[in-house]
């Protein structure tokens, strides 16, 4: 394991520059004396765009490569055209470091609001494929804006792509307890990537005999999130249904201030990038209010990511104890941070 950890950060817009605030100052007080962590910020979002025109200049990516990870914020605001950031900065870092695991882990903590009657067992992973499917930019519009207009938006699976995920799905359910992990995809209407899916899937699934497996259409897994979460352990998918059933995993686990996120190349060819779901909630950005716990909960996945497993399980546990003795009145973003931090440093 290095002992040393070189992060870029990125804060954003809006919240993401209160909420990282917060994550960095738990993570230096979780690492041992002995690990020497370097941080350097990197100035991208909405407020460079409006003073520059940048969205992600090549020199400021090559940068971004020479670190061990990212940690991001939010990026966006209501007054950027709709999709220049998100294609210009965070498709094309998704795209360039090749993050083709989007990890989002569900866990249903003590003392948060979930809409689910009987609080069940909730502690899931789902793992979503982000470099293929319908986020390609493949596709065009014919005879645009007429009556008589046609539309694609073709959804790319390639052998390889498919199979690397699953791989990668398969060792993490392996990795934990239950072993259980469930295919979500629409094969009986999307044969075509559904078959390669399945077909992958059940491949790989005979070489992890210990990983009890399943297979869900899309349409009924969202029923079970809601019905029965607590069936699911790792759920792998394709890009777009991971992104639907991702956001409903969230919602009923206590909602947007828990969730978080990795973008992951598990290769370790390029820096994995870490990130609360949420965005830069502009309506509240600015007044202190934000909840840093998914960024902190984001912090415990990327020292997971680098092999720091006991500082990732003390963030985790510390976020646990916390949401248990929350009597329900609003604390501040920095009194959250300063909370998780007395906890962690123990
Ligand atoms: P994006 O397009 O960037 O995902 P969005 O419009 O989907 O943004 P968010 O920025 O995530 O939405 O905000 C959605 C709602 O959730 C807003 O009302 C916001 O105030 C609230 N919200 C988001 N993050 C937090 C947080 N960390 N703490 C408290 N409230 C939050
Ligand atoms: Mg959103």
């Amino acid at each position: 394991m290095s002992r040393s950890i070189n992060l870029a950060v990125i804060p954003g817009d809006g919240i993401g520059q209160e909420v990282v605030a917060q994550g960095l100052k738990v993570l230096n007080a979780v690492l041992p004396e002995d690990v020497k962590l370097e941080t350097k910020e990197y100035d991208l979002g909405a407020r460079r765009w409006h003073r520059t025109g940048e969205t992600l200049p090549d020199a400021e990516l090559e940068a971004l490569k020479q670190h061990d990870a990212i940690l991001l914020g939010a990026i966006g605001d209501p007054s950027v055209p709709s999709g220049v950031l998100e294609r210009g900065l965070l498709l094309k870092l998704r795209f360039a470091f090749d993050h083709f695991v989007n990890l989002r882990p569900s866990k249903l903590f003590p003392n948060t609001a979930t809409p689910l009657a009987g609080r069940p067992e909730i502690d899931f992973v789902v793992v979503r494929e982000g470099t293929e499917g319908p986020y390609t930019g493949n596709g065009g519009s014919l005879r645009t804006g007429t009556p008589a207009e046609v539309a694609t938006e073709v959804s790319v699976n390639t052998a390889y792509g498919v199979e690397r995920v699953v791989r990668d799905a398969f060792a993490r359910a392996q990795a934990r307890p239950r072993k259980k992990l469930t295919l979500v995809h629409k094969n009986n209407v999307l044969v075509f990537a559904g078959h390669l899916w399945k077909n992958t899937f059940d491949k790989v699934a005979a070489e992890y005999p210990d990983v009890a497996t399943d297979y869900l259409h899309v349409d009924a897994a969202t029923i079970f999130f809601v019905t029965q979460p607590e069936r699911f352990d790792v759920i792998v998918t394709d890009n777009l249904f991971g992104d639907i059933i991702t956001d409903l995993a969230a919602a009923v686990t206590g909602g947007i201030g828990l969730a978080a996120s990795g973008n992951v190349n598990p290769t370790g060819e390029f820096p994995s990038m870490f990130e609360p779901v949420h965005g830069s909630a502009p309506d509240i950005a600015g007044q202190g209010k934000a909840d840093p716990t998914a960024t902190i909960l984001s912090v415990a996945l990327l020292l997971r990511h680098l092999g720091y497993e006991a500082e990732a399980a003390r963030i985790e546990e510390a976020v646990s104890a916390d949401l248990a003795e929350r009597d329900g009145t609003a604390r501040s973003t920095d009194a959250v941070g300063d909370a998780l931090a007395g906890r962690v440093a123990g």
